[in-house]
């Protein structure tokens, strides 16, 4: 079994689903989010820092359209790809106001070349007035359109640690109303929060497997400087466990999940300055391989163990 069949790529996914390649342009707004401004919460999660997890992208004081143009051609040059999504990545963009939501949105829905948008936000930050504009504009566009919610952990104690000022029960409520619309749900995943075990990981994956969220995106814990994490990990506060221990949590997700739901992301690529720490100080693709090793060493593959659902207690007696 190649390394690539033990778990359910996007890129595959697209090709299958598309017939083509597919490839996602970052677009980053000018924004904020509720948990830096004051609203539910202020300076934000504890590894935040003031670019909102929007690292590796155009700087926002362009135009959606000139980022979408610059990054397409750069796409198209180096990639020879043809069709694009357009990825709202940075801070909560649908905490932005309602009619310049729209015509960001609107923007990227008129650029030639993009069948999708993908919409990074918080699961507090979901409106059914913001999910009815983005149907009309489905429908007018015929676009695939996705939201990406930032969940991290399904520990709610570590949520509340994280100070990420929502918890579980709002990502249930947010995925429950976007999947009713007939939108695609991704979820960003850190599997390695300080106090998080691995009875975590494998109840994350058994969430994702419950509610099908069609997307999980997986990165590792990069420390910022300046954030309170960083502070944390300056004075020894927590412990960074080992990119093997790290490795062990990914498989142990991939093997309790759906195996239809695909991955999006096994490795982010940490910010490549401002960091005390990122990926073990391994590139993105190494670690990814370390992963894709264990695997293949354990001879095991998303969905192993996902076996759960349909009274699967009942089926043991
Ligand atoms: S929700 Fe996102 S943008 Fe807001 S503070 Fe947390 S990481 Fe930063």
């Amino acid at each position: 079994m190649q390394p690539e069949e033990r778990y359910r790529t996007y890129s595959k996914h697209l090709k299958e689903k598309f017939g083509y390649k597919v490839y996602k342009l970052p677009v980053n707004l000018p924004g904020t989010c509720p948990n830096r401004d004051g609203t539910v919460g202020r300076g934000g999660c504890i590894f935040c820092d003031e670019e909102g997890s929007g690292f590796d992208a155009l700087p926002n004081s362009l135009a959606v359209k000139d980022q979408l143009q610059t990054n397409k051609a750069n796409f198209k040059k180096k990639f020879k790809a043809q069709k694009f999504i357009a990825y709202f990545q940075a801070f909560t963009n649908t905490y932005l106001p309602l009619e310049q939501f729209k015509a960001n949105m609107q923007a990227a829905a008129e650029e030639p070349d993009i069948i999708g948008i993908s919409i990074s936000t918080r699961p507090d930050c979901i409106s059914d007035a913001y999910l009815d504009y983005l149907q009309t504009l489905q429908q007018e566009y015929n676009l695939n359109i996705n939201i990406e919610l930032g969940l991290q952990t399904v520990n709610y104690h570590t949520l509340h640690r994280i100070n990420r000022g929502h918890s579980l029960a709002e990502y249930v409520d947010a995925v429950l109303r976007t999947k009713k619309r007939g939108f695609e749900i991704c979820t960003h995943l850190i599997l390695n929060l300080p106090g998080d075990d691995r009875e975590d990981i494998v109840e994350g994956a058994k969430l994702m497997s419950v509610l099908h969220s069609d997307y999980v995106k997986f990165h590792s814990l990069y420390v910022v400087r300046d954030t309170v994490l960083g502070d944390m990990y300056s004075k020894g506060e927590f412990e960074m466990i080992s990119l093997e221990e790290y490795a062990q949590r990914v498989v142990t997700f991939l093997e309790y999940l759906d195996p239809t739901i695909v991955v999006q992301r096994l490795v982010g690529k940490g910010p490549a300055e401002k960091v005390l720490f990122s990926n073990w100080d391994v590139s993105w693709w190494k670690l990814r391989q370390a992963i894709e090793e264990l695997l293949e060493t354990k001879d095991t593959y998303q969905g192993r163990l996902f076996n759960y659902t349909n009274g699967a207690a009942l089926a043991k007696v």
